[in-house]
């Protein structure tokens, strides 16, 4: 039996075994991990297998091990006015405790180390998450579609319809049904 048979491989997995349980060692963390598939909402998200730099300081203290330090990741969406691609970096706060297996808390939603192995994944997941703009934008000032004609409007901000003299519309004008 081994625990590390349940994250094979996971470079977001990350073994506390060195701190030997001794309140106020730390260890210093830098690694790209790819990122895993499904980080995201509709309009935006993590590319799978993308690099994920992490920075992490890892801390004994007296109920398990604490985590704090960032995640730079990236962002591939589009934009809610103009539907044009949108691609940013984003870097995120991480702060978690994780509890020792022995540990009896209330809280069943805390983290938990398994053996000396520790998970960042659900963590960091629930954090890009919470983080992730919910109405992405190409520019803060993004001007959107034209309503009439779905032109993008930041490449012809001039753009207009007069439906009265334009020829392009006149035809449309028309077609209007007058019966009835
Ligand atoms: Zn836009
Ligand atoms: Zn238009």
């Amino acid at each position: 039996m081994s625990h590390h048979h349940s994250h094979p491989r996971s470079e977001l997995v990350f073994d506390t075994h060195e701190l030997g349980r001794r309140v106020g060692m730390m260890k210093q963390v830098r690694r790209v991990a790819p990122a895993p598939d499904g980080i995201g909402i509709d309009v935006i998200g993590v590319p799978p297998s993308s690099g994920i730099d992490l920075d992490l300081r890892f801390e004994s203290v007296v109920e398990g091990v604490l985590v704090t330090g960032t995640a730079e990741v990236l962002l591939r969406g589009e934009c809610v006015r103009c539907l044009e691609p949108v691609e940013l970096s984003d870097e995120i706060d991480l702060q978690e405790l994780y509890l020792y297996p022995d540990k009896e808390l209330d809280d069943v939603e805390a983290s938990r180390l398994e053996g000396d192995q520790l998970d960042l994944e659900p963590v960091l997941r629930d954090a890009v998450v919470l983080d992730l703009p919910f109405a992405p934008l190409c520019r803060p000032d993004c001007e959107g579609l034209c309503s009439v004609c779905g032109a993008n409007l930041n490449a012809d901000p001039e753009h207009d319809h007069d439906v009265g003299t334009d020829p392009r519309w006149a035809g449309l004008v028309d077609w209007t049904p007058d019966h009835d």
